[in-house]
């Protein structure tokens, strides 16, 4: 059995040599390589889950709201609360995480014969997602500091005409914002190209210096704002995802969608997490200072720090940053290596966790002088 591999099975030519997604789910006393948010929910939210999943489970023979009405309904409060943007029930979709959300998307505007376009380095699952739906991936520029290079994104769009533009602000896994003014112009470019639908990922706004790019939805029919409950909410495991967009944008991924996709478990989590928003939020801004004493610390040790909006922070330079990488987790931390060369990514933990990883970074900047 185990000597029949992926490249030996019929599957599409798209997928041949290709890896999965693979952030190492490591046993080791400091994790601090996938974003997630350090803090356990706070126990009365945890028994709130409980009520409501009681609830829930005494519907589990029928099937779930198949439009998720209450939960969509306290998304789109959640985001005109937090960035003054009116966004209502009709405005807001919710999948299993944003990856099934970016999936629904590929799956509506992408496809067989079309291409999507993200500036690289950025989340890679925007490419492997694009290529699991069949559709071409773009690898689009960007400059050295990791900002996105206007004239070249532009003319990246003016000659490939993708049918998808991604850009993710504040960017994975480098940490920086991208300038609304940047966002609005791409957005232009994609529409003057082919029209196209332009896919703004705020998984990690709420951990940002700026504002979210909502408020751009006004008038631009082809926008699309994708975000997380993974990351500032804490509730990496829950797997919920949501977009705010026109309406039309909404109705059109319902075509795509699997009828019943949220279950009733889900939402009922998620409702009840939603309840407990300005508790949950409160974690964000001791993260957004903890993100920001690494940078400052990761600075005075000697590193090189790429400026962060994010609850991450990506530092180097590192002859090899594999190496580096190994040499950290030997100290008991895991941080991320997103391949790209002399580069790592830290996520920001509690005080505690960052300690032990500046401790590490400090050691091994010393055995490296
Ligand atoms: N977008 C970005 C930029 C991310 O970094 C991630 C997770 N690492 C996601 C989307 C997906 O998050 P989830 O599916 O957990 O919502």
């Amino acid at each position: 059995m185990s000597d029949v591999r992926i490249d030996d099975l019929p599957v599409r030519d798209e997928l041949r040599g290709k890896s999965p997604y693979g952030a190492p789910q490591l046993d080791v006393p400091v994790r601090l390589n996938t974003n997630e948010n350090p803090y356990p929910l706070p126990e009365p939210l945890v028994e709130r889950i409980a009520e409501r999943v009681r609830e829930a489970a005494r519907n589990l023979n029928r099937y779930p709201d198949r439009d998720a009405v209450e939960l969509r309904t306290q998304l789109a409060k959640y985001l005109t609360d937090t960035s003054g943007h009116e966004v209502g029930l009709a405005n807001v979709w919710a999948a299993n995480g944003s990856n099934e959300v970016i999936q629904q998307l590929l799956q509506t505007f992408g496809g067989p014969g079309r291409t999507a376009i993200g500036f690289e380095p950025s989340y890679s699952m925007h490419g492997l997602i694009s290529r699991g739906t069949g559709t071409g991936w773009i690898s689009g520029p960007r400059n050295e500091d990791f900002t996105i290079d206007l004239v070249a994104a532009e003319k990246a769009i003016a000659e490939n005409r993708p049918d998808v533009v991604f850009i993710t602000t504040p960017n994975n896994p480098t940490g920086n914002a991208v300038p609304p003014e940047t966002v609005l112009a791409l957005y232009e470019a994609a529409q003057a190209a082919k029209p196209s639908m332009v896919v703004v990922d705020e998984a990690y706004i709420e951990f940002s210096h700026g504002d979210s790019l909502l408020p751009l939805l006004e008038g631009r029919p082809n926008l699309v704002v994708s975000r997380t409950m993974s990351k500032a909410f804490g509730a990496a495991g829950l797997r919920l995802g949501y977009l705010a967009a026109h309406p039309a944008v909404v109705d059109a991924v319902q075509l795509v969608r699997l009828p019943y996709h949220l279950s009733a478990v889900t939402q009922a989590t998620a409702l009840a997490a939603l309840e407990h928003t300005d508790t949950l939020l409160k974690y964000v801004e001791q993260l957004k200072s903890e993100r920001d004493r690494l940078v400052s610390e990761l600075r005075a040790a000697g590193y090189a720090v790429v400026e962060s909006d994010a609850n991450f922070v990506q530092f180097g330079l590192f002859e090899d940053s594999h190496t580096a990488w190994q040499k950290i987790l030997d100290r008991g931390v895991l941080v991320r290596d997103n391949g790209i060369p002399g580069w790592l990514r830290v996520s920001a933990g509690t005080p505690q966790e960052n300690d032990a990883f500046l401790d590490a970074v400090r050691e091994l900047k010393k055995e490296q002088s």
